[in-house]
């Protein structure tokens, strides 16, 4: 997590973490080369996997140019070519994640290619949905775009930051729906048990937000600790938490857990 510091992995190995998947996403910033994001692609694919190994964490990620960057067709096209000598490194998952930040025209230019990318080289997919705009356009918008690549498998997508008036739309295409968890904006842990409440617990997973901005970690122990509080037993937690997780990410092949 290259935005995290040591005391983040050692907290997550400390409340029983066994990896971390790490998208390819903003920096904060937006990069003025291709050359920026090849040495980012080298942090998160040979130093970061190191980092986490001191605290007994299995470092894995996925490669893009993110959908804010995206913008700029002429960048995105330069790191989408490079984005092929990565995708052998063995923490590599597959490409993501992409997606649609202002749902606007080079954006989806550029998730398509990205689609094409994964489909050129069977690679699975993390998708990111717009939280500036409106996000039921972009999320339908994403489907239509997946949809219309025949050799993208479903199930080996997931579509994250679902929300309450998303997630049908994702699970009932076939892919996978994914909620990021923020301490207190977007969707926290307790309204993330809500919604599992609401669409089941097939083809879906919690993942912490660990970005620049304000992020915790933590967000999926604590919400295992929440799922508990409310009289959820050990075997649904685990499902929800772990099983499921490993089920998704294990389609890709280099996933292991040590
Ligand atoms: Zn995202």
């Amino acid at each position: 997590m290259v935005s995290r510091t040591t005391s983040d992995y050692e907290a997550l190995a400390y409340a029983g973490c066994k990896a971390v998947n790490e998208p390819a996403f903003w920096a904060g910033f937006d990069r003025s080369s291709g050359d920026g994001f090849y040495d980012y692609f080298r942090q998160i694919t040979e130093y970061e996997p190191k980092r986490a190994a001191k605290f007994c964490i299995d470092h894995y990620c996925w490669l893009c140019i993110n959908p804010k960057e995206a913008e700029d067709v002429g960048l995105a096209r330069e790191v989408i070519s490079i984005i092929p000598n990565f995708i052998p490194a063995d923490n590599v998952l597959g490409i993501g994640e992409i997606g649609l930040n202002k749902n606007s025209k080079n954006e989806l230019l550029i998730l398509e290619e990205h689609i094409q990318l994964a489909a050129d080289h069977d690679q699975m997919i993390l998708v990111h949905t717009p939280h500036l705009e409106d996000k039921l356009k972009g999320t339908k918008l994403i489907v239509d775009a997946l949809n219309n690549q025949s050799k993208i498998d479903p199930s080996k997508v997931i579509i994250d930051h679902v929300e309450e008036h998303t997630a049908n739309i994702v699970l009932s295409n076939g892919y996978w729906a994914g909620m990021t968890l923020y301490p207190e904006s977007k969707v926290t842990h307790n309204r993330a048990i809500d919604m599992l409440e609401m669409f089941g617990d097939e083809n879906v997973w919690l993942n912490s937000a660990c970005d620049w901005g304000i992020s915790d970690p933590l967000s999926v122990p604590k919400a295992a600790l929440e799922m508990r509080r409310r009289g959820y037993d050990d075997e649904y937690i685990d499902k929800i938490v772990y099983k499921n997780p490993v089920k998704f990410m294990s389609q890709s092949g280099k996933f292991k857990l040590h």
